[in-house]
């Protein structure tokens, strides 16, 4: 038995070493990625759960790696916040997506509001609301163009944070609480934050095929957000069944592969000319 132990301790060590190497050279891609052209952001339609309308889009980045191909974000965003790279990443991102928002508009497209991540390290480090504002003064758009998501752990992070967020939705930019129910918060811990959206995330919606309970937590938690007078988002919607209950329920805005699969901006605007609300 001590042998077996000494031996899964070794294996530990070697494939966490492996680990901090791989990190090394995401965060030295990562910083020349930045500098390259290697990433875009993709956006995922955010349909009206009543009208069928799209009402918004989540920005969500995409990096295209020269030799190792398409690197998902779960695996270097949270290098880019441990060296970071978050950021001059995460200043990036809002400048894209309102240079985009920008570019659509003068198109002639009736353009929904575009949701951006917001990392913690950003909400502790960065003056978000100076950012966001130079961004938005800067290419002459309204703040209702744009949204802010931070998840639920980073919101419970303080004091600092949540002033942050105070400034930011004051000056007309909408927040969303993102991954809800992943945390430790509970409902009545909302009350009082500055948001104006909860996202509930995914894998409550996997579990409303799980039977009664998935049911019942999701019911549950869609009657207390409208109770504090919060918008809800449903995000990876999959199915006709998950769309019907989620409907029948009264969630607001629904996002997921059941509509469509975030998309690269040649691409959403192909879809708005399809969509767009005229
Ligand atoms: P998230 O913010 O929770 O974003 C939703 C994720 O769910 C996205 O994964 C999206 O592609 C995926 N998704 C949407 N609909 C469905 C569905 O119907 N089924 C399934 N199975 N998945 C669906 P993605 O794009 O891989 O992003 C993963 C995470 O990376 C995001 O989770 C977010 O936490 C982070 N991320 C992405 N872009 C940014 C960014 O610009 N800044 C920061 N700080 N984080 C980002
Ligand atoms: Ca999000
Ligand atoms: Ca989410
Ligand atoms: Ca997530």
């Amino acid at each position: 038995a001590k042998r077996e132990g000494k031996n899964t301790y070794r294996f530990f060590c070697r494939s966490s070493a492996i680990t901090s190497l791989k990190n090394l050279e995401i965060k030295d891609d990562l910083r020349r990625a930045l500098n390259h052209n290697e990433l875009q952001l993709a956006y995922q339609p955010q349909i009206c759960a009543r009208s069928g309308r799209l009402v918004g889009c989540e920005a969500l980045l995409r990096w295209h790696h020269p030799d190792k191909g398409w690197i998902p974000p779960d695996v270097f965003i949270p290098v880019a916040e441990q060296s970071g790279l978050i950021l001059p990443l995460g200043r990036w991102v809002i400048l894209e997506a309102c240079h985009q928002i920008k570019a659509w508009q003068n198109a002639g497209n009736a353009v929904p509001r575009v949701s951006v991540n917001v990392s913690f390290v950003q909400l502790l480090r960065e003056d978000m609301h100076t950012l966001l504002h130079d961004c938005l003064t800067g290419l002459d758009l309204a703040p209702d163009c744009l949204a802010v998501e931070v998840t639920e752990s980073s919101i419970m992070r303080g004091e600092e944070a949540i002033s942050q967020l105070r400034k930011i939705r004051k000056s007309g930019i909408r927040v969303a609480l993102d991954d809800f129910g992943t945390g430790y918060s509970s409902l009545s811990a909302l009350k009082g934050l500055p948001i104006d959206e909860l996202k509930i995330d995914k894998s409550f919606v996997t579990d409303l095929n799980q039977g009664t309970d998935g049911k019942a937590i999701m019911s549950a938690v869609i009657a207390m957000a409208r109770q504090l007078n919060l918008e809800v988002v449903a995000e990876g919607v999959e199915t006709d069944t998950e769309l019907a209950y989620l409907r029948q329920k009264g969630a607001d805005i629904i996002q997921g592969y059941y509509f469509s699969k975030p998309l690269l901006h040649g691409e959403f605007s192909a879809y708005l000319n399809q969509h767009s609300a005229s």
